[in-house]
């Protein structure tokens, strides 16, 4: 079943995964909140990635660099210069477009696709997609920088600061997590594209030559991460760009892209960088950016091979590849088949009643489990509509109290895909559901 944004939307909302940011005054566009569900699912993602990338990877490691940087970084990119999105106007209806998402028959005659009167598109006009703000006190040009569009740039002004300090020799990577910003002409489709997110990128630096077996590896190595963070094969694929869609410091670039209700987008991308970055920014700092390889005595500047996803792309993934409605004997059930090690829950634990001593039993093993990882605790309402609410939730587990509970110190182990249930010991349940959660991973 495919699902629309709008039962997603409303899912996030309803159930406190997203909310529109600033939503008491009226919302401020392109900008999300994560609320309790929506966060720990975040922080999930990002811890798996880290470990998929740093921990797995003997030959990877993680960097932390500032949003803001010095201005040159951005010149040095290519960024001030070029990362610019050609901006139309209707001049009718006044909408905004960018002009590569326009059909291109509508185009030709300047026709708007949103009021569709003919001839009332403006020219285009390049409109540079970096947040700019002061620093100090002083407002003028000199002080001007930018919140970072990437993090890119954070790892490769810091590629000789890591290779000194990290004993790493070339192959390696530096791994990165943080915020990103983009004043995006269209924003939209929820937490697809906005004007601030959270990127997950690695920059491997290899030996020129070397670089095509490299991003061959990271191409699989990547697409294979997305199988294990649960998302259906089927709904991924490759895009490569070719000709004019290639950016002009890539050699070779291909897009995973998902299958969304909007149609098959980009989630990730992985560029052969060649060396460009390196050697822009070792003109503009001056500083020798070289690397030495001490066995074949020689110095070159390193080719890199960047792996370049979105945080909250992930996470909407995660969301639409979940999602299912589906019809009960006299019900609908909404459920959200989160890969368990992602899942923002756990487990729950209920008593079947709030009487008879099982709450207390209930509340002795939700104490326990709480050790080992996020678990939920609710006694209020009939258990079947406890069910519901971790379904769709994405809970994987739950786990009730009864009375036979009182007598064998004994649970139901309630599974979210198949709803089936086993009944398990008490004692060395953490143990199994550990087991359990860690399965395709
Ligand atoms: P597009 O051409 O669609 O604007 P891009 O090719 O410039 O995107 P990259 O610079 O390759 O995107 O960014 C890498 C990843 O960062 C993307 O695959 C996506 O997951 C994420 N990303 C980029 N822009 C946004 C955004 N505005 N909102 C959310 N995620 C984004």
């Amino acid at each position: 079943m495919s699902v629309s944004m709008e039962k997603i939307v409303s899912l996030c909302k309803r159930r406190g995964f997203i909310f529109q940011s600033s939503g008491i005054y009226g919302g401020i566009n392109a900008c999300y909140d994560y609320g309790p569900l929506g966060v720990e699912l975040k922080n999930n993602v990002k811890a798996f990635w880290w470990k998929s990338m740093v921990y797995d990877n003997d030959n990877v490691v993680g960097l932390d660099a500032a949003i803001l940087m010095h201005p040159k970084v951005w010149e040095a990119s290519g960024h001030v210069a070029g990362f610019t999105d050609p901006l139309v106007d209707c001049k009718v209806c006044k909408q905004r477009f960018r002009e590569d998402e326009i059909d291109p028959e509508k185009l030709k005659i300047r026709q708007c696709p949103k009021c569709g009167n003919k001839g009332s598109l403006t020219e285009a006009r390049q409109f540079n997609l970096m947040f700019k703000t002061n620093m100090g006190p002083v407002e003028d040009s000199s002080s001007q920088i930018y919140l970072r569009p990437e993090t890119a740039q954070g790892i490769y002004v810091n590629y000789k600061n890591v290779l000194e300090t990290s004993r790493q020799k070339i192959p390696f990577g530096i791994a990165q997590i943080g915020k990103a910003f983009r004043n995006e002409i269209t924003p939209g489709n929820f937490v697809f594209r906005t004007r601030e997110f959270e990127q997950m990128e690695m920059q491997y630096f290899v030996k020129p030559g070397n670089d095509q077996e490299a991003f061959e590896e990271w191409k699989e190595k990547r697409k294979n991460w997305y199988r294990a963070l649960g998302i259906r094969q089927e709904n991924l694929r490759f895009h490569e760009h070719q000709g004019d869609e290639l950016a002009h410091y890539a050699k070779a670039a291909f897009d995973i892209q998902y299958n969304y209700p909007i149609g098959w987008k980009e989630l990730e991308g992985i560029h052969n960088r060649t060396d460009f970055d390196l050697t822009r920014h070792q003109e503009y700092s001056g500083k020798d950016l070289t690397y030495f390889d001490d066995v074949n005595r020689e110095r070159f500047i390193p080719y890199i091979v960047e792996t370049s996803a979105g945080v909250d792309r992930t996470l909407l993934t995660c969301l639409v590849d979940g999602y299912a409605e589906e019809e009960l004997e006299n019900e609908t059930r909404t459920v959200l088949r989160l890969a368990p090690h992602v899942a923002p829950v756990k487990a729950a634990v209920f008593p079947l009643v709030k009487k008879d001593g099982m709450p207390e039993m209930a509340r002795k093993i939700h104490q326990e489990l709480k050790k080992l990882f996020n678990v939920f605790y609710d006694e209020t309402g009939a258990v079947g509509r406890r069910y519901r609410r971790q379904d769709e939730a994405g809970t994987p587990f739950c786990i009730t109290v009864d009375s036979q509970s009182l007598q064998d110190d004994t649970v139901t182990l309630r599974d979210r895909d198949s709803m089936e249930q086993e009944r398990l010991p008490i004692a060395g349940l953490g143990h199994e559901l550990e087991k359990k959660i860690r399965t395709g991973e």
